[in-house]
């Protein structure tokens, strides 16, 4: 059931191009094409083994996953945050730590606060942010557009956080997704390290062969969008 690595280098070169659909708030839900690619996205690690799991299984069909990170992790799992880059996931930007949803911060400092945490580990960052429970207020939204971002949302999740089945939650992601689908799935619980997403990682087998028997190829959020994933542009 490995998908082989030539088919993405393929998907690499095709998708070129930038093809999405930017909504009125700026955010981005899946791209706006028929070609069979989709991404797989993870929140709210890196969460330890969890995360580790979730790349490795990925990493055993072939596929690099889009890891939205809150960013403070990357600076306690240094080693994790490096693996995922070295094996060719995509980190991305959730926030710095995953305020609650209430958060009375104008400014919305979480974003800069995140891209500075990239850049000081890698001299670059991301350019896509997803907000906290995918909540976009127009201080979020001022944040986003000061920094240069694009907000990525989603168009497939089935609840995975609290699902405990995995054949189930499988089974709700393989129903909805399409073409161009954003699968939203979670390593982690708001940064949380040690949280439970065994479900999740249980999950993810049958949802990669399912991908591969509708003919839908995962690639990272990058390769689907045809947007660098990084920039060295950290404001
Ligand atoms: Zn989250």
């Amino acid at each position: 059931m490995r998908i082989a690595l030539a088919a993405v280098a393929v998907a690499l070169l095709t998708v070129a191009g930038g093809r999405f659909l930017l909504r009125a708030d700026a955010s981005i839900t899946h791209a706006a094409d028929t070609r069979p690619f989709v991404a797989i996205t993870f929140d709210d690690g890196l969460n330890g083994e969890t995360t580790r799991a979730a790349a490795e299984t990925l990493e055993r069909y072939g596929v690099p996953g889009t890891f939205f990170v809150v960013a403070h992790t990357i600076t306690e799992q240094p080693e994790l945050a490096q693996r995922l880059r070295d094996r060719g996931h995509l980190l991305a930007n959730h926030s710095y730590d995953h305020p609650r949803a209430g958060n009375t911060d104008l400014r919305y400092t979480q974003v800069s606060r995140a891209q500075a945490t990239f850049f000081g580990a890698y001299g670059e960052c991301p350019t896509f942010f997803r907000p906290p429970w995918g909540v976009q207020t127009r201080f979020v939204n001022a944040a986003v557009k000061r920094a240069g971002m694009l907000t990525v949302l989603w168009d497939d999740e089935a609840d995975d956080w609290e699902e405990k089945d995995a054949q189930r939650l499988a089974a709700h992601i393989l129903e909805q997704v399409r073409p161009g689908s954003v699968i939203l799935l979670h390593d982690g619980e708001d940064g949380i390290l040690g949280a439970d997403r065994s479900t999740t990682v249980a999950a993810l087998p049958a949802i990669l062969e399912g991908l591969q028997a509708r003919g839908l190829t995962p690639v990272r959020l990058d390769t689907l969008l045809g947007i660098p994933g990084y920039t060295k542009d950290c404001g």
